[in-house]
Order: structure tokens, then C-alpha cells, then sequence
């Protein structure tokens, strides 16, 4: 069994985790799960290291993370395949995601001694300095769908700005975020610095969250469950960043490339099993050239390769649980008798695993279930639109805000349409969401600040303001 990370102990839990192999149904590893006390000890480690790795200069600190960012290149391998096997997720995305890891802890180490504040001139005649400060001991809780990543966009910012970190990777992926933990210990970065606990959300997640001596909690997941967040945070003022859930839109104009623009509308849901928050799974697509798209987006979506991940042909893998795959079976089945028309997709291909054929719905209208609620697995509905105004009205009707795309060859209109898309990121002609040099949210439900970029590590640092009186 996997133990905890707890300062410079591996404590067995209170409980054991077994985890999955999506791929084959069948148990892949077992993890320990911390207890109320575990996770006491992990505040405790972390808040014990604070005061010394947030007074470690900028550069030494900088030096321990690019360390880090090595060690995670030279075994970007095993980590990918490690995620492969445990998520379900195809081998070459999970290649992608460990280049992306060491990309990000290279980004932040490179970012440590560039983040500094201001001079301020005022009206006093004396001069403000602006300083950001450390939080202190941050509270990281992750999802399954990028584990790794995930994990790497909150700790890389936080470790930079000199916090120290108790991460909570989710039960059914613990494994990359322990395997993270022990590199950043082999880089040399000191014990208690980064500590890993898995264990049950709804206590362990909970109990982090609502710790007296936790100044922020970072959090990827669920809408319902960053609401409990905030609630639970609210007791101590805690600070928050919120990545949760998303229906994003993709608007296909009338004067595009169809064959194009469907194969890129069906990767840019299906990839990750469309277990992506960022999954463009509303389609507003012109009534004018519907009848075609719709043609082409169900040959591309039928000729998609679903199957081992480990397979190099494979373009898409398992659902990442049963419960993951009968939840995304229920709204085939809830799609069907809302009255839209199943296009393709929605069946089990024969075989052991959590797999399911990637599925597409025409004849969907907003209000419906499976075009208003998050699905988190591979499907699709396709809407129509006449005028610009009814597109822009059709992406907007939702709670949600995360991600989205509009196609077109018109310049002005898609600049135009850009803006006006409540959503934190928005595609031109694109299906890409997440440049790491630039900021990544959401608007409404969707969640609250932003990661990646520079406007990260805003987030993990309050702003100190000092007056020099100077007459
Ligand atoms: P989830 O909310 O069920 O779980 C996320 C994490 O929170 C897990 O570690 C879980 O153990 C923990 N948790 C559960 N209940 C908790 C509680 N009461 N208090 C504290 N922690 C608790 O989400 P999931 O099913 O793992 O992930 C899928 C969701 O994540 C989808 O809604 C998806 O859109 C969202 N997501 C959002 C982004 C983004 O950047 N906006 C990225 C990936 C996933």
C-alpha cells in the first residue's frame, strides 16, 4: 500500500483507497487514506515549514523548482503512464500532460524572482511600497479528470510565492500527486513544504477546508462541491480559488470549412473521454449548413478510436469509473426522452472496461437536461441559430462560463462574438483553452480568480502595503 506524505513521514492513513483501472475494471494499486489526525499532522508539517521556505530568497527558490521540473521531465514516462493506466486517458495526452507538469514548474520557477510590487507616489508626500506576502499554509483539492496537472497549476504558483501546500488529490487518482510528492522531496525540496494526503472529499477535502490554520484553499471540481467550499471557508475568511464546472459553447458560422470544423468540434469534446471541463458540449452550429455538419460530425465522431490507452492508435479511453460511466448512460437515456434525436454513439463496445461509444444528439433545445447540465463524459448536442444575436444569446444561456469556441472567416464577427461570450476563455478558430503563460477561469458558476499565467501568483499572495513617511 502507498502511504501518506507527511513532512518527512509516510504514515499508512486510517483506511485503505483501492484504485482502479479503468481500462480492465480491475484494481491497478492500493493507497493509504488519511484520517482527522493525518490530516492535522499535514497542516501541522506544512505550517512547522513555512516560516522557512518563505524565507528562503526568491532565487533559491526558484533553483529547488526548476530541480523539481527536471526530475518530472527525466520520469515523464512513468508519470504518463501511470496516468494513462490509472485515468483511462489515451498514452500520447498523457505524454503531453507530463511535459506540461515539468512546463509549468519551469514557468513558476522562472517566475518566482520576476513577481515583485510597486512604488506608489501619494498625496502625502511620503511613498507606499507595495509587497506580496506569502499566504501561508494552502490547501490544494484536485479532481480525477488531469490529476497531475491540475495538481502542478495550483502547487508550482503556491510553492513560488513561498507558501507551503497539503494536497488532496481525488480518491480515484491519488497516484500521480504522491509520485509528484516524492520528486519534489528528491529535488530537495524540504519535508513539509509539499505534503499528500488522499482521502474521502466529503471528510478529509471538508475537514482541509474548513482548518483554522489554513489561509487559502485552491479547488478543481464540481460547482455543487466549490459551493460547499466557499461555505466551509467563510468560517475562518479563508481565501479561495474555484475551478469548477462548464458547458461550453462552440458557434460554427456558415462560412467555415464544415469537414474541418466538425473534426475539430468532435476532438474538442470527445478528448479526455469528454471527462474535460473545458469540453465544448454544446454546438451552436447555422441553420444553413446544419444538415451537412451534422453528416460530417457523426462520420468523425464514428470513426473515432476508442480502446486501450496504452494503445498508440487509441484516440479516445474508458470512462474513468462504473459510476462515471452509468451517470453518462443515464443522460443518453434522459437526451432520448427529452425528445432529441441520438445521431450516433452511446453504447458499450464489447469487452471488459468502463468504455462507451462517444455520442452526439441533433434536435436539442436550451432547457433541456442534456443541453443545461454538465454530462462530464463523451456527448454532444448540436443547436441551431439564424441570426448572430441568437448565437451569442444561445452560448450565453447557461450557468456556466469556462471555456468555448467560435468558427468563422469573418475577422470583425469574430472579435465581436469573442466579447461578447460570457466566458472566462474564448477560441477563434481554435479548440485550444489553456496556454500556460496566460490566465485560465471562469465566469459565473464557473468559478472564482484565475489560474496560470502571472495572474497566478496573485492569487497566492496577499498585497502589503507600507507607507515611508519621507519629510
Ligand atoms: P468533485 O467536486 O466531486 O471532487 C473534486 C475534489 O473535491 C476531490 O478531491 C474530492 O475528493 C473533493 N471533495 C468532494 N467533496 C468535498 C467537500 N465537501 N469538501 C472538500 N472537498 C471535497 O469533482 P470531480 O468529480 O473530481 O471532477 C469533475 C468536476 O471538476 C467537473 O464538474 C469539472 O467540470 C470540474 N473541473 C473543473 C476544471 C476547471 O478548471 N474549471 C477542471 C477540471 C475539472
Amino acid at each position: 500500500m502507498q502511504p501518506l506524505l507527511i513532512g518527512d513521514q509516510r504514515p499508512r492513513g486510517q483506511s485503505a483507497i483501492r484504485v482502479m483501472e479503468p481500462a480492465h475494471a480491475r484494481p491497478l494499486d492500493e493507497v493509504a487514506a488519511a484520517g482527522p489526525q493525518d490530516l492535522d499532522g499535514a497542516v501541522a508539517a506544512a505550517k512547522k515549514a513555512f516560516p522557512m521556505w518563505s524565507a528562503l530568497s526568491v532565487v533559491a527558490r526558484a533553483d529547488l523548482l526548476f530541480r523539481f521540473s527536471d526530475l518530472v521531465r527525466e520520469h515523464g514516462e512513468e508519470l504518463a503512464k501511470l496516468e494513462a493506466r490509472n485515468v483511462g486517458k489515451p498514452i500520447g495526452g498523457a505524454r503531453w500532460e507530463a511535459g506540461h507538469v515539468a512546463d509549468t514548474l519551469r514557468y513558476y520557477a522562472g517566475a518566482a524572482d520576476k513577481f515583485f510590487g510597486h512604488t506608489i507616489g501619494t498625496n502625502k508626500g511620503g511613498i507606499d511600497l507595495t509587497l506580496h506576502d506569502p499566504l501561508g499554509v494552502v490547501g490544494l483539492i484536485v479532481p480525477w479528470n488531469f490529476p497531475m496537472v491540475i495538481a502542478t497549476w495550483k502547487l508550482a504558483p503556491a510553492l513560488a510565492c513561498g507558501n507551503t501546500v497539503v494536497l488532496k488529490p481525488a480518491s480515484l487518482t491519488p497516484l500521480s500527486a504522491l509520485r509528484l510528492g516524492e520528486l519534489a522531496l528528491e529535488a530537495g525540496i524540504p519535508p513539509g513544504v509539499v505534503n499528500v494526503v488522499p482521502g474521502p472529499g466529503a471528510a478529509i477535502g471538508a475537514a482541509l477546508a474548513s482548518h483554522p490554520d489554513v489561509a487559502k484553499i485552491g479547488f478543481t471540481g464540481e460547482t455543487a462541491t466549490g459551493r460547499a467550499i466557499m461555505a466551509a471557508a467563510a468560517q475562518t475568511i479563508k481565501r479561495i480559488g474555484l475551478e469548477l464546472g462548464g458547458k461550453s459553447p462552440n458557434i460554427i458560422f456558415a462560412d467555415v470549412d464544415i469537414q474541418e470544423v466538425a473534426s475539430q468540434a468532435a476532438g474538442s469534446v470527445f478528448d479526455n473521454a469528454g471527462q474535460d471541463c473545458c469540453a465544448r458540449s454544446r454546438i451552436i452550429v447555422e441553420r444553413k449548413i446544419a444538415e451537412p455538419f451534422i453528416e460530417a460530425l457523426k462520420a468523425t465522431t464514428e470513426a473515432i478510436v476508442v480502446g486501450d490507452p496504452l494503445d498508440e492508435k487509441t484516440q479516445m479511453g474508458p470512462l474513468v469509473s462504473q459510476g462515471q460511466r452509468e451517470r453518462v448512460e443515464s443522460y443518453i437515456g434522459i437526451g432520448q426522452n427529452e425528445g432529441a434525436k441520438l445521431v450516433c454513439g452511446g453504447k458499450r463496445p464489447e469487452g471488459e472496461g468502463y468504455f462507451l461509444r462517444p455520442a452526439a444528439f441533433a434536435e436539442a433545445h436550451p432547457r433541456m437536461r442534456i443541453v443545461d447540465e454538465e454530462i462530464f463524459g463523451p456527448v454532444v448536442v448540436v443547436l441551431t441559430f439564424d441570426t448572430e444575436d441568437e448565437a451569442v444569446a444561445l452560448a450565453n444561456d447557461t450557468i456556466y462560463g469556462l471555456s468555448g469556441s467560435l468558427w468563422t472567416n469573418d475577422l470583425k464577427r469574430g472579435l465581436r462574438v469573442a466579447r461578447a461570450v460570457k466566458t472566462g476563455n474564448m477560441s477563434v478558430n481554435s479548440s485550444s483553452s489553456v496556454h500556460l503563460q496566460a490566465p485560465f477561469g471562469g465566469y459565473k458558476q464557473s468559478g472564482l480568480g484565475r489560474e496560470l499565467g502571472m495572474y497566478a501568483m496573485e492569487h497566492y499572495t496577499e498585497v502589503k502595503n507600507i507607507y515611508f513617511e519621507t519629510r
